[in-house]
């Protein structure tokens, strides 16, 4: 099957709700703790080394940046959360943008929430889940799996699912070294985006 994440390619950065792109089609965003390694797996989806900047210095990307699959599909990178040194003000700003892009933004299908394997969801993370609640289809996106055993992966999963509360959320593993739980995280993506 031809990879269509492969075409993604940068479209671009927002940082205040004005500048999103239009509200039509169908998005995908990308939200997680500082560090839990969503650009890692946004480039792994895509297949691309560096569409996403990883970065060892966490909470560095401060902006919301699309990438475009075609004409009406989308992925959004989401400004990572629970970076301790970013201010009050920055804070508020994207609670507020962030809040207002997820509740209401009607081409948005599904948000997938990346989270450390070895950490779990973090109150933060529930605090992201309890907001949106049943208003936006959710997948908790439990990467760094290669840094745990095959057992250890299966039970964080399944403590993941059962703290979901919600039968319509879903959670699977994913490492970027191996690629173990790819396959999954496409599928995911492929439903939301409505791939033919
Ligand atoms: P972000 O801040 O959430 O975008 O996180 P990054 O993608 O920059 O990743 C943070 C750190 O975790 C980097 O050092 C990555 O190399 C590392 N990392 C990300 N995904 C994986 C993975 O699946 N396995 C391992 N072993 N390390 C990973």
């Amino acid at each position: 099957m031809i990879n269509s994440f492969r075409n993604a390619n940068f479209r671009t950065s927002a940082f205040e709700l004005s500048q999103l792109i239009p509200d039509h089609g169908f998005e995908i965003a990308f939200a997680g703790r500082s560090n839990a390694g969503k650009s890692s797996a946004i480039n792994c989806l895509t297949d691309q080394k560096t569409l996403c900047k990883t970065s060892k210095t966490p909470g560095r990307t401060q902006l919301i940046n699309f990438f475009s699959l075609d004409d009406s599909r989308h992925l959004v990178d989401l400004p990572g959360y629970g970076y301790a040194k970013v201010s009050k003000k920055m804070r508020d700003h994207w609670d507020l943008v962030l809040s207002t892009y997820l509740l209401h933004r009607k081409a948005l299908k599904g948000l997938i929430i990346v989270v450390d394997i070895r950490r779990g969801i973090t109150e933060l993370d529930q605090g992201l889940i309890d907001m949106l609640a049943d208003n936006l289809p959710l997948h908790i996106l439990l990467t760094k799996s290669d840094k745990l055993s095959k057992t250890a992966v299966r039970s964080a999963v399944m403590r993941a699912q059962s703290q979901l509360n919600n039968e319509l959320h879903t959670v699977s593993s994913l490492s970027v070294i191996n690629r173990h739980g790819l396959d999954q995280l496409e599928a995911k993506c492929r439903e939301w985006l409505a791939f033919p």
